[in-house]
This record gives C-alpha cells, sequence and structure tokens, in this order.
C-alpha cells in the first residue's frame, strides 16, 4: 500500500523535475563533446572539466549530441541482460535452466556486456562525427 502511493507520489512529481532541469538531460551525464575551433579536433570531456581542447589546449566550444540508436541499444542490452539473469535466478521464467548454473550465468553476463559494450563504443564513436560535423557548422572550418 505504502509502496504504491509511493510510486503515485513519483510519477507525479516527474514532471515537475524536468521542467526545472534541462529539457535534454544525458542518460548517463557524464561525457560531454567540445569542438575546437582552432584546429578541429573533438574532445570527449567529462561534464565537470573544463572545455579545453585535448589536442592543442585552447579553448572549445561544447557542441550537444544527441545519443544514437547504438548508444540506446546498448543501453537496452544491458538492461536486458541483467534483467535475464535476475529473473532466471529469482523467477519461475520459461529460461530458468538456461541460467542455471554459474558457468552458463557468466557465459550470459560476458555475452550480453560485451555486446552492449561494442554498441555503446560504436554510438560514442557516431557521436563524436557528430559533434565534428555540428562543431564546423556552428563554430566555422578548423583555420590550417
Ligand atoms: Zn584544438
Amino acid at each position: 500500500m505504502a509502496l504504491q502511493a509511493n510510486r503515485k507520489k513519483r510519477l507525479l512529481l516527474r514532471p515537475r523535475c524536468d521542467a526545472v532541469f534541462k529539457p535534454r538531460r544525458p542518460l548517463n551525464g557524464g561525457v560531454k563533446f567540445v569542438y575546437c575551433p582552432s584546429c578541429g579536433h573533438v574532445s570527449m570531456l567529462a561534464r565537470l572539466e573544463r572545455d579545453v581542447c585535448q589536442n592543442c589546449r585552447k579553448d572549445a566550444r561544447v557542441v550537444r549530441v544527441r545519443y544514437p540508436w547504438q548508444t540506446l541499444v546498448g543501453i537496452v542490452i544491458i538492461l536486458a541482460g541483467t534483467a535475464f539473469l535476475l529473473l532466471g535466478q529469482t523467477q519461475d521464467v520459461p529460461w530458468r535452466d538456461l541460467t542455471a548454473t554459474l558457468p552458463l550465468r557468466i557465459g550470459w553476463f560476458v555475452l550480453f556486456v560485451g555486446a552492449g559494450l561494442v554498441f555503446s563504443m560504436w554510438g560514442a564513436r557516431v557521436m563524436r562525427a557528430i559533434a565534428a560535423k555540428k562543431g564546423r557548422e556552428q563554430f566555422g572550418e578548423a583555420s590550417t
């Protein structure tokens, strides 16, 4: 009962929270892409780092890049893998036998995490390319 009330409260609170925070909050919140107008280099920085080019150390500009589908697929694969393993061990699900032994569970874990990483690295590459293109459009071509 209390849990249900809690969930309801959270649902009610959600729109207000979104209105307060920036509308396009990144999913992992940890990284940003910056474009350097001096040399055209795109750097991936932690959100709290100063906007400095990693190539030439000059000031760089933040380029907002949306997550491409590859990154989202990577996140979904890891979440699905976690659910698959957790449910397989705790609930009476059809794939229970597939997660019955430790070697099997490790195998699945490696498979899901590996596939998830492949997609999220692919996504990071795509985002870097988008950041380079957008940076050139917004802040001008590098003068070389
Ligand atoms: Zn630079």
